[in-house]
């Protein structure tokens, strides 16, 4: 079930409503139970790619496991915003995945990082991304780039830095992948696994997260060649693929991304159970019924295309 933007608007005022009768009752809280109180659920804070004009955050995920925010998918400019309007909470967070550090996929992490430092957070923070290359820093020098000793933000070293009172620590990892899907981080229930996949030069990786015997997956940005993204998304009762270009995209933006036609072939390949198309920008932007002609010649499940703060439930 994907809750609708009306529904939403529905929440904010019963918010108002309870907070009026109840003095004190935050409304936060209540939109915060709307997506995922119960159950598992996949909420889209950016649903945008890397211009601002698509008027969308950029890239990000975050998964709730019964009212709790537990896993945090990219963090691209403006979704720190939407991290908040979601009523999530850092100290509730057990793990940050990152796909690959371009900008639309981790440039709000600082600003993400600063706002727990009002929280009451005592668990370390592991945080799990590509290793680098000659034009990208690993996860772990991104991490210490803005919080190290020398970071450009080394007036919170305290929350990276051994040694060092912070109230707690990040704990950046370098996740080496390639086609076969690779375990990665496990803590009660919620289990993650990662492959490699090609999105030009750039490190870039695809999760998969299982919780309470569901599994999401999150292409991550990619062209789509390879084995690895249909072996990982194999099953998958959500599959978050990225709509970056329209059918027929060439040169540059064809290397990079995956037009329709291949999202709908690696969903059907994958038998995933449900399509989600985010990362959406102006050029496919409008173009949705042409989109969705192309991946039903390939997957006949069902799609939907992802806004921002969007809920999906995965029952
Ligand atoms: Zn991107």
């Amino acid at each position: 079930m994907k809750l609708r933007r009306i529904s939403r608007l529905q929440a904010f005022a019963l918010a108002f409503v309870v907070g009026g009768i109840l003095p004190g009752f935050r409304a936060t809280a209540v939109v915060a139970q709307q997506c995922g109180a119960s159950g598992i659920a996949l909420q889209v804070l950016g649903s945008g790619g890397p211009e601002l004009q698509d008027k969308r955050a950029m890239s990000s995920y975050l998964i709730w496991v019964n009212g709790q925010a537990r896993v945090l998918v990219d963090v691209g400019g403006g979704s720190a915003l939407r991290f908040g309007q979601s009523g999530a909470q850092m100290s509730q967070l057990q793990v940050i995945l990152f796909s690959h550090l371009h900008v639309d996929h981790s440039g709000d992490f600082p600003a993400l990082i600063k706002s727990s430092w009002f929280e009451d957070r005592k668990d370390a923070l592991p945080i799990y991304g590509p290793p680098g290359n000659d034009y990208f820093p690993a996860t772990t020098e991104f991490v210490t780039g803005f919080f190290g000793d020398h970071g450009v933000y080394r007036y919170l070293s305290e929350l990276l830095v051994s040694g060092e009172e912070g109230s707690y620590k990040m704990q950046p990892y370098d996740v080496l992948a390639e086609a076969t899907p690779v375990a990665v981080f496990r803590n009660g229930d919620i289990a993650t696994s990662a492959v490699r996949v090609i999105h030009g030069g750039v490190p870039a990786l695809a999760w998969r997260v299982a919780t309470g015997g569901k599994t999401i997956v999150f292409s991550g940005d990619t062209n789509g060649d390879g084995e690895g993204l249909p072996r990982l998304a194999a099953n998958a009762d959500l599959f978050v693929a990225h709509n970056a270009v329209p059918e027929g995209a060439t040169g540059i933006e064809r290397r990079l991304h995956m037009p329709p036609s291949v999202i709908g072939q690696i969903a059907a390949e994958a038998h995933v159970k449900k399509l989600v198309l985010s990362h959406r920008m102006l050029r496919t932007l409008g173009k949705e019924e042409q989109t969705l002609g192309e991946i039903k010649k390939r997957y006949t499940g069902p799609v939907e295309f992802a806004d921002d703060l969007d809920c999906f439930a995965v029952n």
